[in-house]
């Protein structure tokens, strides 16, 4: 049925999509910006499209041209990816309507879970653990939002309902702060999202960011993978991810997961989510859903052998997922680096002509990248460049193998932030495991307070 698939998206998650079609003998459709002719997966694909010139909004953005594409190609479905359209409910109902399978979930649920207020309310109908905070978008009457802070009790953060991408989030400490914070967090939310409806959580001083990734069909079958651990993260920015998470036991792991697979049959999911949670004292405390497949879907692919974006092919095929819960298991781990085009310290993008490039290798060793000698990496786009995974049967394998491949990968030409991330796996606290999502920024302001 899945004949042939035209990949919404560009860079590494484009050519892992390609890699996997491959696999199950469906023909790929790339579509590229005028920027992007010379990326790896066009050249690999069956047939490429150019559908606009380098600027997102006008190429991978374009809802017309992306269908136009679809259609003169014959194409069946189509994968949206990461990001760019990946959880825009107009662009998988415009899909879905001029007759293509969308590779997602139908277009009401990535809206459900798309407003956070919504996303919250439909997880805690499910069972699933939330923040405690307003039950609700907040109102205009200021002594009932400075009685729901009391009750809460500070910090609480105030956040945009519409949000995304770590913006429209105010943390609030003093009761003197709150009426002037939910009114300026309105206004950026505004601004940003076009969506002024705003929220209140308590605000978690040391909290880990742990998620569940699940699989559900279109059968009512619905499968966690168990979880990854984000939280080295920059600016909200995740920067090393793991599978499992340092600490976590069969029985929280059996626990969490099993109100998220829950929750995929309340909210009919369909197709690869993931929760996302922080994890603060024992307590998981769910944040969002994304509704589509994640940047670090690997570690977890690694350590449980589901290859998710071929399941995902699956689920939007029509078929039932190819595993229960009881056979997925998990062992060994998995670490991985996100390597990005940028300068190490300041963190500026730094795109150009890759000069000269060397891959690591060995056992349990996984790239997943675009880039060749003589790309040159566009100013366009995200900085992300590709993805380094390592595995091994236990922790400490996983981080020896990943030193090592940080030490052998040669990217020349431009700036990355391998040194970075040598110095984040090397780390004594990193190798401790269960660092909070504050750990990495003030292992870098450390590191600035010693230079200067
Ligand atoms: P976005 O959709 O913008 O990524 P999230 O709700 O996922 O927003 O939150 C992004 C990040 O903001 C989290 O990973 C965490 O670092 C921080 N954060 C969000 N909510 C809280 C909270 N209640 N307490 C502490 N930190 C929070």
């Amino acid at each position: 049925m899945l004949d042939k698939v035209l990949i919404a998206n560009r860079g590494e998650i484009a050519l892992r999509i390609l890699r996997a079609c491959r696999e199950l003998g469906i023909k790929t459709v790339a579509v590229h910006s005028t920027a992007d002719e010379n990326l790896m997966h066009v050249r690999l694909a069956d047939e490429s499209v150019c559908i606009g010139p380098p600027s997102a909004m006008q190429s991978y953005l374009n809802i017309p041209s992306l269908i136009a594409a679809a259609e003169i190609t014959d194409s069946v479905a189509i994968h949206p990816g990461y990001g760019f359209l990946a959880e825009s409910a107009d662009f998988a109902e415009r899909v879905e309507d001029s007759g293509f399978i969308f590779i997602g979930p139908r277009a009401e649920t990535i809206s459900l879970m798309g407003d956070k207020v919504s996303a919250i309310a439909s997880m805690k109908k499910a069972g699933v653990p939330c923040v405690p905070g307003s039950d609700g978008p907040l109102g205009n009457n200021d002594k009932e939002n400075l009685a729901t802070a009391k009750r809460i009790a500070y910090p609480i953060i105030i956040k945009a309902s519409g949000g995304g991408g770590g913006k429209g989030m105010r943390v609030v400490r003093k009761e003197s702060e709150l009426l002037e914070s939910i009114i300026l967090t309105k206004a950026e939310a505004k601004a940003a999202f076009n969506n002024d409806v705003v929220y209140m959580e308590k605000f978690l001083e040391d909290p880990r960011h742990i998620e569940i990734q699940v699989l559900s069909d279109s059968h009512g079958n619905a499968i966690h993978l168990g979880e990854r651990d984000c939280s080295m993260q920059r600016r909200h920015q995740k920067v090393v991810e793991e599978a499992p998470a340092p600490g976590i036991t069969m029985e929280l792991r059996k626990f969490i997961g099993e109100r998220c697979v829950r929750a995929c049959k309340d909210i009919n999911y369909r197709g690869a989510g993931t929760f996302e949670f922080l994890y603060e004292k024992g307590e998981f405390y769910f944040i969002e859903m994304n509704t589509r497949v994640q940047v670090e879907h690997p570690v977890s692919e690694l350590i449980t052998g589901v290859d998710i974006i071929k399941e995902q092919l699956r689920i939007a095929e029509g078929q039932p997922l190819s595993f229960k819960q009881k056979d997925i298991t998990f062992s060994g781990h998995a670490i991985e680096c996100r390597i990005n085009a940028e300068d190490p310290v300041t963190f500026i993008p730094s795109p150009g002509e890759i000069t000269r490039y060397h891959a690591p290798g060995g056992p349990g060793v996984r790239l997943d990248s675009h880039i060749y000698t003589g790309y040159k990496v566009p100013p366009y786009y995200d900085s992300m460049i590709g993805k380094l995974i390592t595995y091994g049967e236990n922790r400490s394998v996983a981080i020896a193998r990943m030193e090592m491949a940080l030490e052998e990968v040669v990217v020349d030409g431009i700036k990355t932030n391998i040194p970075l991330q040598r110095k984040i796996i090397a780390d004594q606290n990193f190798h401790r495991g269960g660092a909070n999502i504050h750990y990495l920024e003030e292992m870098l302001a450390a590191e600035k307070a010693e230079s200067d």
